[in-house]
């Protein structure tokens, strides 16, 4: 691949400081965890670009984001965030990924502190790729352990719940990520609010098949209707 601009770079660093910054504006991430990375090629590079490791968002600089090979070498003044390897894991084998998000969202968490995922109660569960979204279970942070199992339940899907920890969302740009993100948030949410009252009433799997078509046919992710 030829060597791209340096001003497309400069723009996609931009990015991803915003969507760090979005994604706790937003509520779905309070103070420096989480993290958020964008795939990067330029010439001989391939990798991601992602949020350091300890900086609070709204004092990171564009030149603060770290460059990292597939291959996980990192380039930059500072040490990238302590999650990378999944990072790099998850754009190593999936080609639709472009960005990820990964927040410590307070009600996805909490579910995935009971090892819960989310099972089909609302049809919106497939903006996330399938009939539910997995939880993957529980290794120490920043472990390859942990990006397996992360990578393990992303699989037909693009977000899952880490449990004891947080959540993922990948997507076709750093918006889309954040959008899913927002969406499996608000998902966590009102699955947990039924929880309250009981067991919420499972949208059967011919049910799901067809929200699934759907999806697919009108592009996804459809907007809800
Ligand atoms: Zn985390």
């Amino acid at each position: 691949m030829t060597a791209r601009p340096k001003s497309e770079e400069r723009a996609l660093r931009e990015a991803v400081v915003a969507t760090a910054l979005a994604m706790n504006a937003a509520g779905i991430n309070r103070g420096k965890s989480g993290n958020v990375s964008a795939r990067w090629r330029d010439g001989a590079f391939d990798g991601f670009l992602v949020t350091p490791t300890g900086i609070p968002y709204d004092r990171t600089t564009p030149e603060q984001i770290v460059a990292m090979t597939l291959a996980g070498a990192a380039r930059g003044s500072v040490l990238p965030s302590s999650e990378w390897r999944f990072h790099r894991d998850i754009y190593a084998v999936r080609a639709d990924a472009q960005a990820i998000v990964h927040a410590h969202a307070p009600f996805a968490t909490t579910l995935a502190c009971m090892h819960r995922g989310i099972p089909p109660f609302h049809y919106m569960i497939a903006v996330a790729g399938g009939k539910d979204i997995r939880c993957a279970p529980y290794a120490t942070f920043g472990t390859q352990e942990l990006s397996d199992h992360a990578v393990a339940a992303l699989a037909g899907r693009r977000a899952c719940l880490l449990a004891n920890h947080g959540m993922i969302a990948l997507g076709a740009s750093v918006d889309a990520a954040l959008a899913l993100a927002v969406e499996v948030e608000t998902l966590a949410e009102m699955y947990w609010r039924a929880l309250q009252i009981g067991e919420p009433v499972p949208l059967s799997d011919a049910e799901m098949d067809v929200v699934m078509e759907k999806f697919r046919t009108y592009g996804q992710p459809q907007e809800p209707v």
